[in-house]
């Protein structure tokens, strides 16, 4: 399974989790236990595209190729 690095949006803690990738919406903080939650690409450590609307939107988001978002 692969590995997810998320950042908590309610304490900020960063936290790795392994799980399937069906499982990572059920994800929750270890320290407060908030599912509301930022996924960070840890080879990147971009902290814009979660901006998924923007990212998915087109190519416009500058992140994009980097993010996994680029549709082209
Ligand atoms: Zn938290």
């Amino acid at each position: 399974m692969p590995n997810y690095t998320f950042r908590c949006l309610h304490c900020q803690a960063e936290y790795n989790i392994r799980c399937s990738m069906d499982d990572r919406e059920q994800v929750a903080c270890p320290d407060c236990h908030s599912k509301q939650k930022q996924q960070i690409f840890s080879s990147l450590r971009i902290s814009h595209c979660y901006k998924e609307s923007v990212c998915a939107g087109g190519g416009s988001c500058p992140h994009a190729a980097a993010c996994g978002r680029d549709r082209g």
